[in-house]
């Protein structure tokens, strides 16, 4: 990419009120049948002519064609019960109803490959996909069946594998995966997850990303944040073995963090998209707020392989935020674009 500071987005953008619920997670869709199916195309085409009118450079669907970034995608796996429902705490920290696993889960079709596609028709800038990592797919289901954390990240993994295979196929440039759950198991994430998610990327010439977040800016995830003490270490816990790993690009929450950002040197030599947008207030950023987070990057990353981001999606924001803190994204990329070149 010849870009200098190419910007992308997390993944997730708000839908047009017409397809489904606005600032709402699980939104259920207003549409149905072949208007579905036509509502989700159009709805993708909106978001991605949003992404260009603000000189987003890396481009996505936005997540439209999805009700939710992890229950999407198992929705379509075999061996998977979404009648059978267990309460588990996800990621440690809140409550939810969860399907159960009850036998061997698999992939009989593709999810998401057709709407790829779809993208790849739309434009010719590059385009990144994301996708749920292993530990946190296996973080929102209760499983009855497999009975290890271990081994039902390792059959998602395979499966995430055929999908992520077919997606460059389609003519994806970056394949990203969301582990918001690496925040949170980092024995885990340093005994399997990592390996899962190399399991995952197996196989593949496009660009591979992981997204490493403090999570949507919905309430049990800012009353958590909370508690986290003034300084944020958590990725301390799993960079090294990160930076060691075959991954190429690590996406992360860096604005208005609690994140020391000298933590980003342990994953030096890694391209890093650099979350400069807070997802978690409605307040939009100035230009100047997101050249002070990119510029405080750009200690501990090389230039060329900096990525403005946002921290994280931006599905439960208003569609006039989210499109004015893109805005913002490009501007404040703008200034550091200048500083670097004068
Ligand atoms: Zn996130």
């Amino acid at each position: 990419m010849k870009t200098l500071l190419p910007t992308s987005t997390a993944g997730s953008l708000p839908k047009p009120s017409w397809l489904a619920e606005p600032e709402t997670l699980w939104s259920p869709w207003k549409l149905q049948g072949e208007a579905l199916i036509d509502g989700k195309q159009d709805a993708l085409r909106v978001s991605l002519h949003e992404q260009q009118h603000a000189g987003i450079d890396i481009v996505s669907d936005g997540e439209q064609t999805r009700q939710h970034f992890v229950t999407t995608f198992i929705e379509h796996l075999d061996g998977v019960d979404f009648e059978k429902r267990k309460t588990v705490k996800i990621r440690d920290r809140y409550d939810a109803s969860v399907p159960t696993v009850v036998g061997h889960v698999s992939r009989q079709k593709p999810v998401f490959v057709d709407d790829a596609k779809f993208l790849r028709q739309q434009t010719k800038q590059p385009i990144k996909w994301a996708l749920p990592g292993p530990m946190t797919m296996i973080d929102t289901l209760y499983d009855d069946h497999y009975k290890s954390r271990e081994k039902l990240a390792w059959e998602f993994a395979k499966i995430l594998n055929q999908e992520a295979k077919e997606l460059e196929a389609a003519g994806v440039d970056i394949i990203q995966f969301d582990e918001p759950a690496f925040n949170v198991f980092f024995d885990d994430v340093n005994d399997w997850g990592i390996a899962c998610l190399e399991r995952a990327t197996e196989g593949l010439n496009c660009q591979t990303a992981v997204h490493i977040c403090y999570g949507y800016g919905i309430k049990a995830n800012t009353d958590w944040k909370k508690t986290l003490g003034p300084e944020w270490r958590q990725y301390e816990a799993v960079f090294p073995k990160l930076q060691k790993s075959n991954i190429d690009i690590i996406s992360l929450e860096c604005h208005n963090s609690h994140v020391p950002m000298e933590l980003l040197e342990l994953i030096r030599g890694k391209k890093v998209m650099v979350g400069a947008i807070d997802v978690a207030t409605d307040k939009i950023e100035t230009a100047e707020e997101v050249a002070h987070t990119l510029r405080k990057a750009l200690e501990f990353v090389d230039a060329d392989k900096l990525y403005p981001c946002t921290n994280c999606g931006m599905a439960p924001l208003s569609r006039q935020v989210a499109s004015a803190k893109l805005e913002a994204l490009k501007a404040g990329t703008e200034i550091i674009r200048r500083e670097l070149l004068a």
